[in-house]
């Protein structure tokens, strides 16, 4: 199912202000806030929506690789459920941020719902060839991190049965304690410490992770590169970071591209140029000739009389645009080489044609510069 664009989720426009969002944020989580609409899947459901599109455009960087690369940057290349993991415990959360507790008059109680602290997030770096950039890729990386405990499914407790309630806060994973001031009385809450904020504690753990819930692996993932990528953009695969500690979500994977320098080519954003040098003789009578092109080669055809600092335009032989329609062009910058040491054979021909007068610079030409200019602004 094709997911609706954030901006439309919050009814805002693409260049809004982060204040703007906030403001739209509000209005809408307070109207579809499970509490105020009892029972109500829908409610529920947009609530999840309006967090998720919250959480995304509040964040500078992920705003602009939504912007760029739309729910595929957030999503993860490998398709492997990926931003789709943000549930209705973040919704609530970033709620929360904004509301507190006090929502309802009554207080929203959170208990039930222990907090499992998330993994850290990896980065790696993906070195791509032109070649590769120029079309969609699949680059396959081994790395190391932690994955859920194969013997204990992420618990950490050796059996289930060594699993019980946290006596301290009797599973809720918080400890209120209220204070009394001259201003009245406040309750305060914080992350039970008997449990680590779990509500639960392990009374055998697990031999295999030693309680973590967790073990280093070395893993292969396949991540799925769209074409046009350039050096330092970065695609975050949710989910494929680290695992957290006993059942608590994994990091994210961020893979940051990095662009290898290329035997013959120079990219300026979708164009790719390209430079030939000619012999004086090729650049004086003309010729065809093969250049390499991204994938391939190509024929062209050099006119007589090409002078240096030339360019020729090859339409649509540049890179794809990202996520984008088109292609980037090919330019060629011609250069002329001349010789620095001469043959007797060469010399004697040389000197022939220099009795010419006809290859001679007139006093009406222009100099080189000044050609340059007229062939290019
Ligand atoms: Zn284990
Ligand atoms: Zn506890």
């Amino acid at each position: 199912m094709a997911k609706q664009d954030y901006y439309d989720i919050l009814g805002v426009s693409k260049n809004s202000s982060k204040e703007d969002i906030k403001k739209a944020y509000k209005k809408l989580a307070l109207k579809y806030h499970p509490d105020k609409n009892k029972g109500d899947k829908e409610s529920e459901e947009k609530f999840k929506e309006i967090g998720e599109a919250y959480s995304v455009l509040s964040d500078d960087n992920k705003r602009s690789r939504y912007d760029q690369f739309g729910h595929e940057g957030l999503r993860g290349a490998s398709g492997g459920g990926g931003f789709g993991g943000f549930d209705f415990g973040d919704a609530e959360s970033i709620f929360e941020q904004f509301f507190g507790g006090a929502f309802g008059g009554g207080g929203r109680s959170r208990s039930g719902r222990p907090s499992r602290r998330k993994g850290s997030d990896l980065q790696i770096k993906i070195k791509l060839t032109l070649e590769e950039i120029s079309k969609e890729t699949v680059k396959k990386v081994k790395l190391k991190k932690y994955v859920s405990c194969s013997h204990c499914g992420g618990s950490g407790a050796k059996n289930p049965s060594s699993v019980t309630k946290c006596g301290t806060c009797n599973g809720s994973g918080e400890v209120k304690s209220v204070q009394r001031s001259i201003f009245g009385q406040f309750v305060n809450v914080t992350s039970c410490s008997a449990c680590d904020g779990l509500g639960e504690i392990i009374t055998e753990k697990c031999p295999n992770c030693s309680g973590e819930g967790r073990t280093r692996d070395d893993k292969t993932i396949s991540i799925k590169i769209p074409p046009g990528v350039s050096e330092g953009q970065y695609i975050t695969l949710s989910g494929e970071g680290n695992a957290g500690k006993r059942k608590g979500p994994a990091g994210d994977l961020i893979a940051i591209i990095v662009e290898e320098d290329h035997r013959y080519f120079h990219r300026d954003g979708e164009d790719i140029y390209y430079d030939l040098q000619l012999s004086v003789s090729q650049a004086a009578l003309g010729t065809d000739l093969e250049v390499p092109v991204i994938g391939g080669k190509i024929k062209v055809k050099i006119p007589s009389g090409t002078q240096p600092g030339k360019k020729l335009l090859i339409k649509g032989k540049g890179l794809p645009v990202l996520h984008g329609y088109g292609t980037g062009d090919m330019i060629i910058r011609i250069t002329v080489w001349i010789p620095k040491k001469l043959s007797k054979k060469s010399r004697e021909l040389f000197e022939k044609i220099d009795t010419l007068e006809e290859i001679k610079p007139k006093a009406t030409d222009k100099g080189f510069f000044e050609k340059v200019k007229d062939i290019f602004f």
